[in-house]
């Protein structure tokens, strides 16, 4: 990944982790925060998406566990993580925009819920932000609580449900806002109501409301907690 001034390049890696439901900026946050500070940046809901589009698109029966268990290691997920053009693909090919279909968002919960398909993704997770040489900002559900639990700064978004779905349906173009809150809330209640690795704010993660924030405000609050955390190890290894 190329980016990163003079700074970032000199600042020690620094792992940033950004959970919360749908439709509270987590996406747009995380991508710009990371390409601010000269970091990688990871969507891990893409990588739900992915498993759970390859599943459709090989005709397994997502109602069922099991069968969603029995083929959860045969997909090759392989995500871009450059903040300005982030990629996903499954098997080759390029899967950016099948992705979001209404397809693949009603069914991703039913997928991402299944023990064996979180334990192959976490694994993925955990070794791109190993890999990740000057740090990197992951977005998710989890990341906080399960997938990198030692993450040096740990955010949590949240906004009312009447923003969220007002962001989504701008998002995607006019869709009617009443459906699109109901459709929020119904994921998110699967999300956080799956027994392995549910939706949940980590006990030591900095909840940021964004209901009255603008995207800037929310993007200028998360650098500013990182230059924080970054000063603060900084002045901790100078007194060892
Ligand atoms: O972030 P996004 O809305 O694209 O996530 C899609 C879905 O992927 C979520 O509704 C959730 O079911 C799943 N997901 C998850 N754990 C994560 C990220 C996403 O279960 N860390």
């Amino acid at each position: 990944m190329e980016t990163a001034g003079t700074a970032a390049s000199t600042a020690p890696a620094v792992i940033v982790a950004i959970d919360g439901p749908s439709g509270t900026g987590k996406s747009s946050t995380s991508k710009a925060v990371a390409a601010q500070l000269g970091l990688s940046y990871l969507d891990t809901g893409a990588q739900y998406r992915a498993i759970t589009w390859w599943m459709v698109h090989h005709g397994i029966d997502i109602t069922d566990p099991s069968a969603i268990a029995a083929v959860a290691a045969k997909a090759e997920i392989v995500s871009g993580t450059d903040p300005a053009a982030p990629t996903i693909t499954v098997d080759g090919v390029d899967v950016a925009g099948p992705i979001r279909t209404q397809e693949v968002t009603s069914k991703v919960s039913a997928v991402s819920a299944v023990p064996e398909v979180r334990t192959r993704i976490t694994e993925l997770q955990r070794s791109i932000a190993a890999g990740a040489e000057r740090g990197i900002v992951v977005e998710g559900r989890d990341i906080g609580t399960t997938v990198l639990p030692d993450a040096d700064l740990k955010i949590f978004l949240t906004a009312s449900p009447e923003a969220r779905a007002a962001r989504r349906s701008g998002e995607l173009k006019g869709a009617d806002i009443h459906a699109t809150r109901e459709a929020l809330i119904k994921r998110d209640a699967a999300d956080s109501g799956r027994k392995t690795s549910p939706l949940a704010k980590a006990g030591d993660a900095v909840e940021v409301d964004t209901t009255d924030l603008t995207l800037q405000q929310v993007i200028e609050c998360v650098v500013t907690l990182v230059e924080e955390k970054r000063a603060a190890t900084e002045e901790k290894r100078a007194a060892k």
